[in-house]
């Protein structure tokens, strides 16, 4: 059983754990993909500037494209830390991660001027509790 961030009541408290970690699976926001991007526990919460996220064309279903408030982020310091993501198109030093399965994206970004900053939009992804 999977969760949309969209459907959830209070997801920040739901979503975090104690540990600031994530407290559920993040999977492929795309209805019928079980792809899992991080396993429960692996990332962080952080705040990041959203706006890099709106600058590519984005493959993402119409009705779950967001306003530009997408400022919360699940990150990790390390490619290896995720169970599966893709990469996509680079614009500048801004490197577009998408579903590994089915190329949804982009759903984060890894800086790359920072090799330790690769981060997952909290809300462009489903959860498995
Ligand atoms: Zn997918």
């Amino acid at each position: 059983m999977t969760e949309s961030y969209k459907s959830m009541e209070n997801p920040l408290e739901r979503l975090v754990n104690e540990s600031g970690k994530n407290s559920a699976d993040v999977l492929c926001p795309k209805e019928n993909c079980k792809c899992i991007i991080l396993r429960k526990n692996a990332a962080t919460l952080v705040e990041r500037d959203g706006s890099k996220l709106a600058l590519p064309e984005s493959s993402l279903p119409a009705n779950s494209l967001l306003e530009d408030d997408d400022t919360h982020f699940w990150h990790v310091g390390n490619m290896m830390d995720f169970e599966n993501v893709g990469f996509s198109t680079t614009i500048g030093t801004t490197k577009y991660l998408s579903c590994a399965d089915c190329d949804l994206g982009p759903i984060g970004y890894h800086d790359t001027t920072d090799p330790k900053e690769f981060v997952i939009s909290i809300k462009r992804a489903k959860y498995r509790f």
